[in-house]
């Protein structure tokens, strides 16, 4: 099954894949956690997504749907992928749209999950992610039971550099003026399956759940 999740930063999309992936048996494709290991490895590209990122601004096209292509051609993408943060902008679609006409697939699902901006900025600067396994804690809704220290794993908690409340606030931006398009064009091919990503995890995962018939 192949599907994308659409949503603001902050809305849940990393979650809701991550809950995911083992009942479909799909991989979960994060450009964003692409991105996040390129610079922590310190590669060229990593370089120039960084400077992007830590703008809120999005990578150029040609390198996103590149890394994209390449993931894509990997054989744990047989059976499927759930694709989350990509695409985010309309030329990203359409280049996907290639790429599974090539390999002869298609799109199953477009799932986006709706959540107003008032709920998002809270959301993110309280969020922290585990450097070992990449579970996201909260410091106000999901605690660790130690500060700084992944309740998972045991490993240090750290605060995504984009995370902060300015680059938020342009991320949010970024995602209206570019992202948000994608929802008619999809519309259009009628796989959309909207949510109210307010609700607490369990019920979002519940309705996510529905809306793919999975
Ligand atoms: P995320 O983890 O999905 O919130 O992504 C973090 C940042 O990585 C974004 O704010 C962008 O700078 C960059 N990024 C991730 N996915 C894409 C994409 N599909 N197109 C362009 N930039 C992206």
């Amino acid at each position: 099954m192949n599907i994308i999740l659409i949503g603001p930063p902050g809305a849940g999309k990393g979650t809701q894949a991550k809950r995911m992936i083992e009942r479909l048996g799909v991989p979960q494709i994060s450009t964003g956690d692409m991105f996040r290991a390129a610079v922590k490895e310190g590669t060229p590209m990593g370089l120039k997504a960084k400077a992007c990122m830590d703008k809120g601004e999005l990578v150029p096209d040609d390198v996103v749907i590149g890394v994209v292509n390449e993931r894509l051609q990997k054989p744990d993408c047989k059976p499927g992928f759930i694709l989350d943060g990509f695409p985010r902008t309309l030329d990203q679609a359409k280049a996907l749209d290639e790429l599974l006409d090539k390999m002869r697939s298609k799109l199953d699902h477009v799932v986006v999950i709706e959540v107003p901006d008032n709920n998002l900025v809270g959301r993110l600067t309280g969020r922290r992610t585990c450097r070992g396994c990449g579970y996201m804690h909260h410091i106000t809704f999901d605690p660790p039971k130690k500060e700084g220290i992944c309740d998972k794993c045991g490993s240090e908690l750290y605060q995504r550099d984009d995370d902060q409340e300015v680059t938020i606030r342009e991320r949010l931006a970024t995602y209206h003026s570019q992202t948000s398009p994608l929802i008619e064009y999809y519309s259009n091919k009628g796989i959309v399956r909207k949510i109210d990503g307010t609700k607490n995890m369990q019920e979002v995962q519940d309705a996510v759940k529905a809306s793919i018939g999975a």
